[in-house]
Formats: C-alpha cells, structure tokens, sequence
C-alpha cells in the first residue's frame, strides 16, 4: 500500500533518517518502535506530507507522492495533543474532518453520528470540548481522523498523554476499531508493550534506521541483535 524507498533525512546537517526503506501492506497495524529521538515521528510525517524527505520517494498505491500535500493523501494524523477546537461543540470538531464543501447538513449529521458510534461515544454532539476527559478528547480526535473514512490512520504516540488505566482500555479500543474499519494503521511509540499488544507487525528504529521488522512473535523470541533484544526487553 504504501513504500518508502531509499528515504533520507537532516537536520541541521545531521542525518535522521538513513536510506529507510519500508513496504507497508494493506490493513496492516504496523507500529513503528524504538528509542526517543530515534526518528519515528520523522517517518511518520515523512509518510503524511508533513515534512519532504531531502532523497527517496513516498509511493502511495503504485503513485509517487512525494510531493502531493498533506490533506490531499488519502490519509488522516492522530497526534498526542488532541488539539481540538475549544470554541466548537464535539459535532463541530468532527464535522471540521470531514473537509466536504456543499454537503447537506443531514449528512453531516449522519456522518459525525457514525463516527461518535464508532469511538463508543454515541450522543456526545452537543458536549464542549472542555467537558471531557482526555480519554474522551482523544476519542474525539480519533473520530474526526476517521469520519471522511480514509485509508491510512497514522498514529503518533496517542495514547501518551494518558494514564495508565486509560492507557490500557484504549489500546483495545483501538484494536478493535482498526478491525471494524478495516484499514490501514501505522502508528508511532517508544512503548514496548503497548507495540507487542497492538500490532501485526513491529518495525524497530535505531538512530534513522530500520533494525529489524517482524511481529511482535519474532521480534520478542527472536531479537536479531542485542539492542533489538536490550529494547524490548526493558519494562516501563
Ligand atoms: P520521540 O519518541 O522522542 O518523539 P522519535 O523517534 O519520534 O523520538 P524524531 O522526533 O523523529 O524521533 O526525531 C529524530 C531526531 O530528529 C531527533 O534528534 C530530533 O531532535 C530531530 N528533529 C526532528 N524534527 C526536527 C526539526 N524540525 N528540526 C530539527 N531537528 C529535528
């Protein structure tokens, strides 16, 4: 579905990304793992327009699009800050996503209520921003990320700003909506667990590069050196 092919990045002249090549399948759950500072986020918003990779190229269904902007890639970014608009109502926040012109407000309607259904907050329209846990907020953001129903979800560290607990119930919600959406997420984490519960498949990140890809099955019982190893062995 989408490949990264022989991506480079700097900053300030110092390399973040080093000739980083990925081929994402369809429906995957791929998560990208690894240590802060690593270059996750980068290849995050490599793939979403947010930033041009300085070599290599970003192929979307067989297209390069390198330099097709953000919100015209068939994709939509859950960040850790939830960033909603405080001065609109939850309805309102949603409807924002769905970048449609000239549709009528019973479809609108329609499509904000099947996305509210969706992060299990059936009826919460009319409810201000700041009524809401971050839990809740975050669902928001995740509604407003799917409601015009694309491809590609990414996700970078979403779950980060909330407690454990929360942290925990989400991880399954998420799981569970990735299966009843049926398409593709790629999402970002320095969590081991979190990585090892959600995915089908771990790519593990070290310094700009990819040192093993697998799932969580091969990355666990058979770590291809000892960072990888070292990495998934540490607890939180
Ligand atoms: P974290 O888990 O801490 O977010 P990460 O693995 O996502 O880490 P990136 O955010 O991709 O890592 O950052 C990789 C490196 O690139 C870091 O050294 C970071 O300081 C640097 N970097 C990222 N974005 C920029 C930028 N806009 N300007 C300068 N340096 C940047």
């Amino acid at each position: 579905l989408i490949d990264l092919i022989h991506i480079e990045k700097s900053f300030d002249g110092e390399m973040v990304i080093d000739d980083l090549n990925l081929s994402i399948p369809e429906n995957a759950f791929l998560t990208l793992l690894g240590p802060s500072g690593c270059g996750k986020t980068t290849t995050l918003r490599i793939i979403g327009g947010f930033e041009r990779a300085d070599k290599g190229k970003v192929v979307f269904d067989g297209e390069d699009i390198s330099d097709v902007p953000p919100n015209k890639r068939n994709l939509n970014t859950v960040f850790q800050k939830y960033a909603l608009f405080p001065h609109m109502n939850i309805a309102e926040n949603i409807a924002f996503g769905l970048k449609i012109k000239n549709k009528s407000k019973a479809y609108i309607d329609d499509k904000v209520k099947y996305a509210l259904k969706l992060v299990n907050l059936d009826g919460y329209e009319n409810r201000d921003v700041d009524s809401l846990s971050g839990g809740q907020q975050q669902r928001i953001a995740i509604a407003r990320a799917i409601v015009n129903e694309p491809k590609v979800l990414l996700l970078d560290e979403p779950l980060g700003a909330l407690d454990l607990k929360l942290r925990q119930d989400m991880q399954y919600e998420l799981i569970r909506l990735k299966n009843e959406l049926g398409i593709t997420f790629i999402y970002v984490t320095h969590d081991q667990e979190e990585a090892l519960t959600m995915s089908d498949t771990i790519v593990v990140m070290n310094q700009g590069y990819i040192q093993q890809m697998g799932t969580p099955e091969q990355i666990y019982n058979e770590p291809n050196c000892a960072f990888v190893a070292d990495f998934i062995g540490e607890s939180n």
